[in-house]
C-alpha cells in the first residue's frame, strides 16, 4: 500500500505519464527519493503496468525485470553514478544524466 509519505503525494499525475524520454527523467528522479518506492514498483509489477514510470521504472524497466527474473531489491540498487547505472540507461534508450556522462567519460579514458 502507498503512504502519504510518497514523493509524489499532491503532484500532478501527468509528470509520471511522461511522452518523452527527457521528462522520463524527472519522473524518474522523483522516485529515487520515495520512501514507498520499492512498494510503488512490486504494485506496478503484480498489476502489469503497461503505462508511466512506477518505483523509478519505465513500462521498458518493469519488462527487463519480468523478463530477467531479477529480483525487485536488486534492481533497486543499481543508481546513477554507477556503471550499472550507465549500463540501464543504454539498455533502456533513455537520455543519460549527468551522473552517468561522468562515468562513461571515466570509462572513455580508461579505454572500455
Ligand atoms: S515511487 Fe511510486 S509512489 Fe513514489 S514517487 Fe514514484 S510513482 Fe510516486
Ligand atoms: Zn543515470
Amino acid at each position: 500500500m502507498l503512504t502519504i509519505d510518497r514523493a509524489c503525494f499532491g503532484m500532478d499525475p501527468n509528470i509520471f505519464y511522461p511522452t518523452e524520454s527527457s521528462d522520463e527523467e524527472r519522473a524518474i528522479a522523483i522516485c529515487e527519493k520515495c520512501p514507498d518506492q520499492e512498494t510503488c514498483l512490486r504494485l506496478a509489477l503484480r498489476t502489469k503496468e503497461k503505462y508511466g514510470v512506477w518505483g523509478g521504472t519505465t513500462r521498458g524497466e518493469r519488462d527487463y525485470i519480468v523478463k530477467t527474473g531479477m529480483r525487485v531489491e536488486n534492481y533497486l540498487k543499481i543508481k546513477c553514478g554507477t556503471e550499472q547505472g550507465l549500463k540501464r540507461h543504454l539498455r533502456m534508450h533513455q537520455v543519460i544524466c549527468d551522473d552517468c556522462l561522468k562515468v562513461a567519460r571515466r570509462l572513455r579514458k580508461r579505454g572500455k
